[in-house]
């Protein structure tokens, strides 16, 4: 762990950390008891937690957001890890407090399309009934295509002999129905409502001796103390950075990063409809794709990429004229209808037509109209980042800590829970040969794993980004021929429904 940058708080005595540690933890874990959603009966209350080098946390987890709270409920739902003493550490009030969510508020903007794998390993650490008892949209159709007209894909989940392909879920709904279903668990957990600091290895205290602790892990080598903004400092085992794509662990522990910006930007909204909206819709336009999101009732949600100046402009325009544009870049702006219904599909690539798709005889359809806007508007900038180490000694990164994509296929967040619910299960299987958690060789099996499906799933989302990023007469061609190749080859058409449903299957003919 010599890559670790050391700084100190010099200003604060031991003393006083200490005491404000210990009132802060009591407070943040009787809150936590009584999120929303958490039924605090069944879950044990928390001690006041107490961590000093000779106290340490197995595991602390800087960043409660979706994927930092996937990590927690996931160790507190197996046998070996739900004994270990983890720390959690985020500033954001829902991950102390909760959250009130009503299901008659409209929807928050911050949506994930979240993929059946993801929906299967929620179900396994018992989240996904809480999803489902807050407003969710499952979609088992999805259409594809350009502005140049020549072409489109349209999916089914029956393709696949499956009921959907995906659901659509307010982020706030994912995080507090991880934080619901962990407060079901007698899981030792201490929130920290702070932010990190400064990270420092230091050397475990010999007196101590070397042998077993309370969670019957091996005490050997070091601990990671961590220092937080507010003062207080912690001890830890392992330190797992789920801070975001900004992540001061991951900054701190010295991992260089690989990537770039796309310079453009996303504008998110939420939009109402007279209809319910049942399918998940893309349209490539010139600047960059839209999408138009299913996400429960009359609504669905927008994610519209474009230049940044472009996206600036957009969010100050007067509603009637956003919807507009909206309407516009969904239906037969920048270009024409793909020729679906007069030539029964397929336009001039029609020969590709082998009928053995489910869907393959699906015509093209025109978006439902968004008649108002049901939100604010959001912009955010967009990257690609990927972290070239995923683990050192005693440090690990998951989720956008880790890497970040363009949303363009909804990805991000299923490789960040992907990564998650690998990480518990590879501690468990550590702890069941009697490995110490935070040792290199056992981290960097976590690593090698996620590694390989992160790399491949983010080299095609930035070919993706970078092909349907280009006007030019052949290169349009050839992105009608992907979309036909698609909508009519049925080994194709199966393999990218698989992948993309988390699969982790290359989209190669199976
Ligand atoms: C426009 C857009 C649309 C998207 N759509 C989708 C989609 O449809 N499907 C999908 O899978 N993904 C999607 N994503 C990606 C997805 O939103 C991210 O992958 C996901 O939010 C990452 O979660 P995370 O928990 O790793 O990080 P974050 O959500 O960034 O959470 C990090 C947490 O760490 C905390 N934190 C930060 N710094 C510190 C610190 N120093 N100390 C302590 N805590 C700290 C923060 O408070 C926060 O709670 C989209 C992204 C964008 C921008």
């Amino acid at each position: 762990m010599n890559s670790l940058i050391i700084r100190r708080n010099l200003a604060e005595s031991i003393k006083r950390l200490k005491l404000s540690q210990r009132t802060l933890c009591t407070d943040a874990a009787a809150k936590v008891s009584s999120s929303n959603g958490a039924q605090p009966g069944n879950g044990r209350v928390e001690q006041p937690n107490f961590s000093n080098k000779s106290n340490p946390y197995d595991i602390a987890i800087v960043g409660g957001g979706m994927v930092g709270m996937a990590l927690a409920c996931s160790l507190a739902k197996m046998p070996l890890t739900k004994q270990l003493k983890v720390a959690i550490i985020d500033s954001n009030p829902a991950v102390s407090n909760g959250l009130s969510i009503k299901k008659e508020d409209p929807p928050d903007p911050r949506v994930s399309t979240v993929t059946p794998a993801t929906i299967s390993l929620f179900k396994d650490i018992g989240a996904w009934k809480y999803v489902e008892q807050n407003r969710h949209a499952y979609f088992d159709q999805m259409q594809v295509w350009d502005y140049t007209g020549l072409g489109y894909t349209r999916y089914d989940a029956r393709d696949v002999h499956k009921d959907s392909l995906g659901c659509v879920v307010e982020n706030k709904v994912l995080h507090s129905s991880l934080l619901s279903s962990m407060q079901n668990t007698d899981f030792q957990k201490t929130i920290y409502p702070s932010r990190l600091s400064t990270m420092t290895l230091q050397p475990r205290n010999l007196s101590m001796g070397v042998g077993s602790t309370s969670s019957g892990l091996n005490e050997q080598g070091n601990l990671a103390k961590l220092d937080l903004i507010d003062g207080n400092s912690l001890y830890a085992k392992l330190v797992v950075g789920a801070d975001g794509s900004k992540s001061r662990v991951r900054e701190l522990a010295g991992f260089k990063t690989t990537g770039w910006s796309y310079s453009q930007n996303a504008i998110i909204c939420t939009v109402e409809h007279s209809v319910e909206n049942r399918c998940a819709w893309q349209r490539f336009l010139p600047a960059g794709p839209i999408a138009l999101l299913p996400i429960g009732d009359n609504f669905s949600n927008i994610v519209w990429t474009m230049k940044p100046k472009e996206a600036t402009d957009r969010k100050l325009k007067a509603e009637d004229e956003f919807v507009k544009d909206v309407n516009y870049a969904l239906d037969y702006g920048f270009g024409p209808h793909p020729n679906s219904s007069t030539s029964g599909g397929g336009g001039i690539f029609s020969w590709f037509k082998t009928n053995t798709n489910l869907s393959a005889n699906d015509c093209f359809k025109v978006p439902p109209k968004v008649l108002k806007l049901a939100s604010e508007r959001m912009v955010f900038p967009l990257s690609l980042m990927h972290a070239n180490n995923y683990a050192s000694k005693h440090v690990v990164l998951i989720g956008d800590a880790a890497h970040t994509v363009h949303p363009l296929a909804g990805q991000g967040v299923n490789l960040g829970f992907g990564d998650a619910f690998a990480l518990s299960r590879i501690i468990s299987e550590g702890i069941a040969v009697g490995a110490d958690i935070a040792e290199v060789s056992l981290l960097k099996k976590y690593e090698a794993e996620r590694k390989s499906a992160n790399v491949t799933m983010m080299a095609i989302l930035d070919g993706f980004q970078k092909a349907y990023s280009v006007d030019f007469g052949p290169l349009n061609v050839l992105r009608a021929a992907a979309f036909n190749g698609a909508q009519y080859f049925p080994p194709l058409k199966r393999s990218i429904i698989s992948y993309a449903s988390g699969d982790q299957r290359l989209p190669i003919f199976s």
